[in-house]
């Protein structure tokens, strides 16, 4: 086996697809299964997704992101505004100069559809569709995993790509219980619109994206504009709304426009809304049919991401959860597929795969686990400060708070602190880590 491994990963979404690519880079002859529980026909979810340039840098490595940018919006800077409609700050995101990529904004079914693409040359990766993984089991020897429809698979190693409710997490961690996924208390909901639609209302000709903040409210009040096609003549609206009791039906939210459409009427229309005629028509003029709906969940740390035996490693989602409103989700992912790829590498190298178990190879999964644990907990830290950002006051009141927050932002985009904290989401570089942690050797994969 040690010539041709076979690794079963657990998930075809954006870090399965991206750490099968990577592997079949470096581990040529490995076998790799994808096994994802959704069909065929629907591999993608919908809805769009912001990629910094920490993200970018992996999808260039790829070598799909060239392709990527006819489908996408790409920008450097996020106007920071308040309800009035007054820029409070303009905050650096990316930039070719300094970070080496402009952000882009892209529907995620593109992103999703150009990894498969590339997935489909390699002859030996295999995908297989409709399987859902129920459980698994490590032995000194390989790994087996059982699917809901009985049947089961055996490698000589499972990485668990499959999402933030992971069912490999919940098998092999010996107090799953504890990284149950929890309701956050904030749901996002949002829609799309035509720029033309909504342009004229722009009256201070402001630069998109816009973020904006408005006074406090039990709900919480914040509202995104965001381009997300090459041209930007689409974008996509959405806020975050405080929601303190976990509903048992979320899906009669996502599946019922009218109702979504009139839950942001509720907070941003009407005659004595504060918020500016740009908001209010966003909200007015928009199609019930093209609204979506997202609860947000988080799920505690774990405190190391592999099995005891190092057969089982989980990243993405399944290892890290992070709320949405921060947009690193899908980066972390990225990040951790191709500094895994390069570990695993590094570690093992092709024909010494089988021998996971061993002290050194475990060594060198713990250093990349807690390499990437560290970095998380940074994200995860500047992530909390923006989603804080975006909650409500549950009721106390709101002045106070609101002038407090602006002041915060307009502080913080005067001193540059927004700006060096970009430096930390974006400078990541895969390649970089893993020679700073593993040495020089690891300069020679390729
Ligand atoms: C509203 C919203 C907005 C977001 N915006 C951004 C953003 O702007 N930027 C950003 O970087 N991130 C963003 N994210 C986060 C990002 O979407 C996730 O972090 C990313 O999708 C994680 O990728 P993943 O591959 O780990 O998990 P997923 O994308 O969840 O993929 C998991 C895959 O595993 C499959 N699966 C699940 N269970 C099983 C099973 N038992 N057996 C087999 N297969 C299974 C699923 O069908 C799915 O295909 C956002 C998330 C949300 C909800």
């Amino acid at each position: 086996m040690a010539s041709s491994p076979t690794i079963l990963v657990i998930g075809g979404g954006l870090s399965g697809l991206s750490l099968s690519l990577f592997l079949t880079r470096f581990l040529p002859q490995a076998t790799i299964k994808i096994y994802e529980a959704r069909p065929a026909s629907q591999p993608s979810t919908s809805g769009t997704i912001n990629m910094t340039p920490n993200a970018l840098r992996v999808l260039d490595h790829i070598g799909i992101y060239q392709s990527l940018i006819p489908d996408g919006y790409n920008f450097d800077t996020i106007s920071m505004m308040n309800h009035r409609f007054d820029t409070l700050a303009t905050i650096p995101m990316a930039g070719a100069a300094d970070f080496g990529y402009q952000a882009l904004r892209i529907e995620r079914s593109f992103i999703h559809l150009a990894l498969l693409a590339k997935v489909k040359e390699q002859s030996q990766i295999e995908v297989i569709y409709g399987s859902k993984c129920s459980s698994v089991s490590e032995s000194d020897s390989g790994v087996t995993v059982t699917f809901e429809n009985g049947t089961t698979s055996t490698g000589d190693l499972l990485i668990a790509c499959d999402g933030i409710h992971s069912t490999v997490r919940k098998s092999f961690m010996a107090n799953p219980e504890d990284h149950d996924p929890k309701y956050m208390q904030q749901v996002s909901i949002g829609g799309f619109i035509s720029t033309s639609e909504i342009e004229k209302y722009n009256t201070k000709n402001a630069t998109y994206p816009m973020m904006m903040f408005g006074p406090e409210s039990e709900t919480g009040a914040n509202f995104m504009i965001w381009p997300y096609t090459r041209a930007g003549d689409e974008v996509t609206f959405f806020t975050t709304i405080s929601k303190p009791d976990e509903e048992e039906d979320w899906k009669s939210y996502a599946g019922d426009g009218l109702k979504l459409k009139e839950l942001l009427t509720s907070v941003f229309g009407g005659d004595d809304s504060p918020w500016n005629e740009m908001v209010r028509k966003t909200v007015e003029l928009s199609d019930p049919e093209r609204y979506r709906f997202w609860a947000f969940y988080l799920h505690n740390l774990p405190d190391k991401f592999y099995s005891e035996k190092a057969r089982i490693i989980i990243i993405g989602d399944a290892a890290h959860a992070m709320p949405p409103s921060g947009g690193q989700g899908g980066a972390m992912a990225f990040e951790d597929a191709e500094s895994l790829a390069y570990a695993l590498s590094y570690a093992y190298g092709t024909s010494k795969l089988e021998k996971l178990d061993k002290p050194q190879g475990l060594e060198i999964v713990q250093k990349w686990s807690e390499h990437r644990i560290a970095r998380i907990k940074t994200i995860q830290e500047l992530n909390k400060r923006m989603s804080d950002m975006r909650k409500g006051n549950s009721g106390s009141t709101s002045g106070m708070m609101f002038t407090f927050k602006v002041w915060v932002i307009w502080i913080l985009g005067l001193l540059g602190v927004l700006g060096r904290t970009r430096r930390v989401i974006n400078d990541y570089n895969a390649k970089q880590e893993m020679i700073n942690l593993f040495g020089e050797d690891v300069a020679k994969l390729e």
